[in-house]
């Protein structure tokens, strides 16, 4: 389809050199072509060519003094992507790999992301080139500090609400929150994520790698089967990782593997969440001291696995849960994952296979859960905290849950029954992506051309 194509190639000339948005934009793109052929209304309003440029895009410089009293420069990023449907929302990462690219690919994953939650959030993300690893408390707050003396002006509870993502946990959500009510004398909902001693929501921290499980459950329930005494491989030892690891227990599954940038552990009895916690949440040490309690695990370190493959993804399992970051899933891994069995695959991270990862889950028609519908449970439970500052109310972990499972249950529902819309029942990267676009489209073309 030429309107598709086109698109494309002028977003690739007017936005050089941005791989990772180039394969989020192509892959919802090309998804999106049975519903553009069928309704003519969204070629009409050019929707397709103004949804992929942001609302606006903040580029900004982070000054700041590290401990030995050196001036030290960041880049930092908020890209305002879309506000159709609500507020901008979405989180903050602080990497070292973050640059346009990758704010953009997850500002723009976030838009359909956040739509198909069925909740009033519009998409938008940030971040900044800044590595919080090996930086003291002091320094994280300075540059915190100095982050949100630019972004505090651009921010608020009903027109742009940022949260966590890599790097950007419950300590820099604090010192961010400090220095915005600093700045302006607003105690509000400005950030999610917060501390639960002053806003934050119960749940939330669980909220991602919870989601994820439950979406897993959901597309094998609709199969008939369940996750109880599946073994599974996760990704990660982050906070998605951590709370997929802990739900995979209470539902009866048995995590086996757990990884960082550095290497990956490999428990053939079961990943020791207690310990990993305490590794990853009290200490922020290296996975290989998971050996020092567990003689009998197994470390690989990143540079011995495989030429081009991730080694997480060799261990046989039923059901796979990458939830470290972006491509850490390529074809070979999909192979392996298939020839080994695997029948289900639940995103926790954002856009974590390949393109051609995903061309083999679909066609091998296991359970496919693509980041946008399955990792949608942490924006969703930012969506409750923001909720619950609103109205001055807190509500109990359970109340939330059971909310975060029924918002899990909307999003496979939503996403599965347009996939048999259009035929391809069991599609949901084709499903995902048209309910996500259908509902910010029409709020689009509903509110003129703004
Ligand atoms: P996190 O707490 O910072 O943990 C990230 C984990 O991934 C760490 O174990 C990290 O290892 C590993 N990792 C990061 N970059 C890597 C790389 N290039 N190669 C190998 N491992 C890498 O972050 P998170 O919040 O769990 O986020 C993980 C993923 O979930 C991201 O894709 C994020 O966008 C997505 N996500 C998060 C949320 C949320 O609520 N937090 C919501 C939706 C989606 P090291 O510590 O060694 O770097």
């Amino acid at each position: 389809m030429p309107y598709v194509s086109d698109t494309i190639a002028k977003l690739k000339r007017s936005s050089p050199a941005e791989l990772e948005f180039y394969q989020a934009v192509e892959e919802v793109l090309t998804s999106l072509r049975p519903l553009l052929d069928k309704d003519t209304k969204y070629k009409k309003h050019n929707i397709v060519e103004r949804m992929v440029e942001p609302e606006r895009q903040i580029f900004f410089r982070v000054p700041w003094i590290d401990d030995k009293g050196h001036v030290q420069v960041n880049k930092a990023y908020r890209i305002e992507y879309n506000s159709a449907i609500g507020p901008y929302k979405g989180g903050l990462r602080f990497h070292p790999s973050v640059y346009s690219g990758i704010i953009k690919f997850l500002g723009f994953e976030q838009i359909f992301k956040n739509a198909l939650t069925g909740l009033a959030i519009g998409g938008g993300k940030g971040g900044s080139d800044f590595d919080p690893k090996g930086k003291s408390d002091n320094e994280v707050m300075r540059f915190c500090q100095s982050f949100m003396n630019e972004l505090y002006r651009h921010i608020g509870p009903t027109t742009d609400v940022p949260a966590g993502d890599i790097g950007v946990g419950g300590r820099e959500i604090g010192y961010m929150f400090g220095q915005y009510k600093r700045l302006t004398g607003n105690y509000d909902g400005v950030l999610t994520g917060k501390k639960l001693n002053w806003g934050g929501s119960l749940g939330r921290t669980e909220a991602t790698g919870y989601g994820a499980v439950y979406f897993a459950q959901n597309m094998l329930q609709a199969r008939g089967q369940s996750l109880e005494g599946k073994t599974c491989t996760v990704s990660g030892a982050g906070n998605v990782a951590i709370y997929t690891i802990q739900k995979l227990y209470q539902l009866g599954a048995k995590p086996v593997t757990c990884s960082d940038s550095r290497g990956m552990i490999y428990d053939e009895r079961g990943i020791d969440l207690a310990l990993l916690k305490q590794l990853k949440e009290v200490e922020s040490v290296s996975l290989e001291k998971y050996l020092e309690h567990h003689h009998d695990a197994v470390y690989t370190a990143a540079s011995a696995y495989p030429a081009g493959r991730n080694h997480v993804w060799s261990v046989p399992c039923q059901a796979a849960f990458p939830s470290a970051t972006q491509n850490e899933l390529n074809e070979a891994d999909a192979d392996v994952l298939l020839n080994n069995g695997c029948i289900c695959i639940s995103e926790g991270a954002n856009m974590p296979s390949t393109p051609e990862a995903v061309e083999k889950f679909l066609k091998a028609g296991i359970c496919y859960g693509p980041g946008k519908a399955a990792n949608a449970g942490g924006v969703a439970t930012s969506q409750l905290e923001m909720a619950q500052n609103a109205s001055m109310q807190q509500w109990t972990f359970e109340e939330v849950d059971a909310k975060l499972q029924g918002i899990m249950y909307g999003i496979f529902t939503r996403a599965s029954e347009t996939a048999a819309e259009f035929g391809h029942p069991s599609n949901l990267v084709l499903g995902a992506n048209i309910a996500g676009f259908r509902k910010v489209a029409d709020a689009m073309i509903d509110q003129g051309v703004v």
